[in-house]
């Protein structure tokens, strides 16, 4: 399934995580950013896995209805 918007809930601990594993899409700096300016879809298996390993899960992934 593609993937519609990736988006953070409040939340993060700036652990640095999901930029060591995507750092096309997420940015930490106090915490985490997403570049909406990038296609996530480009880098789905990335992102997936970032919003997986997040410890905290405030990465949100909404995927395509169908
Ligand atoms: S993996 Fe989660 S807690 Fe860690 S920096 Fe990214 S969004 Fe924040």
């Amino acid at each position: 399934m593609k993937i519609k918007k990736v988006s953070m809930i409040p939340g993060c601990i700036s652990c640095g995580t999901c930029e060591v594993i995507c750092s096309k899409v997420f940015t930490v700096k106090d915490i985490a950013y997403v570049d909406d300016t990038v296609d996530p879809n480009e880098h789905k298996d990335d992102v997936e896995e970032a919003a997986d390993m997040c410890p905290v899960s405030v990465i949100k992934v909404e995927h395509e209805k169908k």
